[in-house]
């Protein structure tokens, strides 16, 4: 089933259905995923938590159709992602989804805007044509960063370089991936409320994997995953 109008009226921007995924090691399957159901409505904003080898990261990867699932379907922006073959899925990819990752991911060699603007393909526009990159910076807090380099910015400031970099191109769904993985707590609520601010502004969908209850709690709902399942609920829409 494709049908991305829930009862609210509201539409979908995730629907994934009796999802699993397997891993086959030399020591037998390991279900990373095992069986979830999660309808997330356009422009909502969802924290996935549960312990280390829940599967937070393999359900974050088969919504950004960087895995396939195994069983079910996962059907995205209105793309039953199982349908794509691997070009169109990362051609998919490029055009609908921002990824934020941990470790930032940042080219040491280029400064915070230049690191933008070659995400949004307008390094060699010139000056003017980074103009959407600098809003972006600046909106993130980094007025007076921008011409430096990932070396010469603190770990915070360094993600939400990864954040404008993951938004400038205007994803329609924004994933990350314990974002704020290496940041203490202060600095993670601020960095994730920014994420979220802008998420917002774009109209986006978030879905936000994070062991920090100070930045889950600024989601509209959060999910526990654990040993591949979704605790509690069986179906989770929001
Ligand atoms: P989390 O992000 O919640 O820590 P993961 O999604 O990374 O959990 O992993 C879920 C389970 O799947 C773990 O047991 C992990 O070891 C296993 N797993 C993840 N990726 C692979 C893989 N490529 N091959 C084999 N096992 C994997
Ligand atoms: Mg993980």
């Amino acid at each position: 089933m494709t049908a991305t109008q829930p009862a609210g009226g509201e539409r979908l921007a995730v629907d994934v259905r009796g999802v699993k995924r397997y891993y086959r090691t030399p020591s037998g399957d390991v279900h990373a995923v095992d069986g979830v159901d999660l309808q997330v409505s356009q422009g909502r904003a969802l924290a996935i938590m549960g312990p280390s080898g829940g599967g937070k990261s393999t359900l974050i990867a088969l919504i950004g159709a960087l895995e396939r699932a195994t069983e079910g379907t996962v059907t995205v922006l209105e793309t039953d992602l199982g349908r794509l073959d691997d070009e169109r899925r990362a051609a998919w990819r490029r055009s609908n989804v921002g990824f934020v990752f941990q470790a930032y991911d940042l080219l040491p060699f280029l400064t915070a805007l230049e690191n933008v603007a070659l995400q949004a393909g307008l390094a060699r526009v010139g000056p003017q044509g980074c103009e959407e990159s600098r809003a972006l910076l600046r909106r993130l807090e980094l007025d007076g960063h921008m011409d430096k380099l990932p070396d010469q910015l603190s770990g915070g400031q360094k993600q939400r370089v990864g954040i404008a970099r993951s938004l400038v191109g205007k994803p329609r769904l924004v994933l990350a991936d314990e974002p704020t993985g290496g940041l203490d707590t202060a600095t993670s609520a601020a960095v994730v409320r920014a994420l979220l601010d802008e998420v917002r502004r774009l109209g986006a969908t978030a879905i936000v994997v994070t062991h920090d209850p100070r930045v889950a709690e600024q989601f509209d709902e959060r999910i526990d995953l654990r040993d591949g399942r979704i605790i509690g609920d069986a179906v989770v829409r929001i």
